[in-house]
């Protein structure tokens, strides 16, 4: 067979996807398995949300559509971030994408040189330090320690910029750790990168609205942050809307530009009829997010006290998103053994701490994006692990 592009062997993937599938053929070989693996809402769409997709598909919306997305929506895309974030933005200001991951791909393709530096959180979502690699350019990690309550380590973020830096990525609230930025660390971040005008920012506030204390605030409305942030986010976690794939970006216009060709060179557009779901979703009634948002608090707060039972195992009570990400150091098994065991023994897929960088070892993350009752099955088999462990 002939080579394969060098770059291949950069190329990272994403973990969840993996195990997702490992879990299904135990299934299929009759296994019971309990899934706090995948990154998902256990929900279905909201229904005036399918109807509106069904409409414009009888309405004829089944056409190429511009490559940055249809004027309407990036309209109100516009109006709902301006509104949500507090600083004003217009239609040219936003890229439409099918899923918010596509922004990460386009805006890191069309920033990044070979041999420049990103800093990116590790544990983070795979997906950044991948496409970093990919494109030749230097990840450079910034650990988040539960320590620190999962929060970015400032003197250490001082350390890492330098003038070859030309991406920070943040993500609040965060994957996997489900910790936040408080504003007050979002405002010093900020002000640090006042002497480095060179830097963008990747802001990944796909979680923003998942969110269980406070208020998010994002990066760009500190000082001239706004000139050199995207804003990343979507529609897959808040409205249950993952198979849809819509996300967006929002950046300067001159960057739009170029990300909305990237767009053009690759997935031309996003489905027409998914841009009219996504503005029902966005005009229509919200109580179906706000009952998940609540909902998942339920659960999160059902989570972290069933771990907290279990002795060995430390978990921090997350801010946001639907994932915890407790800490398995005591049990004195490679994190890697840990999660393997818990699916092939015990039934529980969860994914490594290690799936999310080297920074994650020691941790698992379970997402509770399900119900209370199988959570309930998944503590007491992981109950059942530990004692299995302490028995050997
Ligand atoms: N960012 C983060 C932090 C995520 O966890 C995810 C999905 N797991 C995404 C972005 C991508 O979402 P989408 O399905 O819209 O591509």
């Amino acid at each position: 067979m002939p080579a394969f592009a060098r770059a291949m062997d950069r190329l990272g993937t994403e973990t969840a996807f993996e195990v997702l599938a490992r879990a299904k053929a135990l299934e299929a070989q009759g296994r019971e398995i309990v899934h706090l693996e995948i990154g998902e809402p256990d929900f279905d769409t909201p229904k005036n949300i399918v109807e509106a997709g069904k409409r414009a598909l009888d309405d004829g919306y089944t056409h190429y559509g511009p490559s940055a997305g249809l004027p309407a929506f990036r309209q109100l895309l516009a109006e709902h971030v301006t509104a949500s974030r507090g600083i004003p933005y217009q239609a040219s200001n936003i890229v439409v994408t099918p899923g918010a991951k596509p922004i990460m791909f386009y805006m890191m393709m069309a920033v990044l040189d070979s041999g420049d530096e990103a800093l990116y959180p590790n544990p983070g979502f795979p997906i950044y330090e991948s496409v970093i690699r990919y494109l030749d350019a230097k990840p450079v990690a910034l650990p988040l320690r539960q320590e620190n309550q999962f929060r970015l380590d400032l003197d250490d973020l001082r350390k890492k910029l330098s003038s070859k830096t030309k991406l920070l990525i943040l993500n609040s609230p965060h994957n996997p750790t489900g910790g936040m930025l408080p504003p007050e660390d979002i405002a010093k971040i900020a002000d640090i990168l006042t002497d480095y005008p060179q830097v963008w920012v990747l802001s990944d506030e796909i979680y923003s609205r998942i969110l269980y204390e406070g208020k998010h605030v994002s990066i760009a409305t500190f000082g001239s942050l706004r000139d050199r942030t995207v804003i990343l986010d979507g529609f897959s976690k808040i409205y249950a809307m993952t198979g849809w794939r819509l996300g967006y970006g929002v950046m300067p216009e001159a960057l739009a530009t170029h990300v909305a060709r990237l767009a053009t060179n690759c997935n031309s557009c996003t489905a027409s009829f998914v841009q009219m779901a996504g503005m029902e979703a966005l005009k229509g009634p919200q109580d179906a997010a706000e009952t998940m948002r609540q909902e998942f608090l339920r659960r999160r707060d059902h989570l972290v006290k069933g771990l907290g039972r279990i002795p060995g195992i430390r978990c921090l009570l997350p801010q946001g998103a639907f994932y915890v990400f407790p800490d398995f150091r005591e049990l004195g098994l490679p994190t890697r053994e840990v999660a393997t065991r818990l699916l092939d023994d015990f039934g529980v897929a969860a994914l490594s701490g290690t799936a999310f960088g080297e920074h994650g070892d020691g941790h698992i993350r379970f997402s509770y994006a399900n119900s209370i009752e199988n959570l309930d099955k998944a503590l007491n088999r992981i109950d059942d692990f530990v004692r299995a462990l302490a028995h050997r």
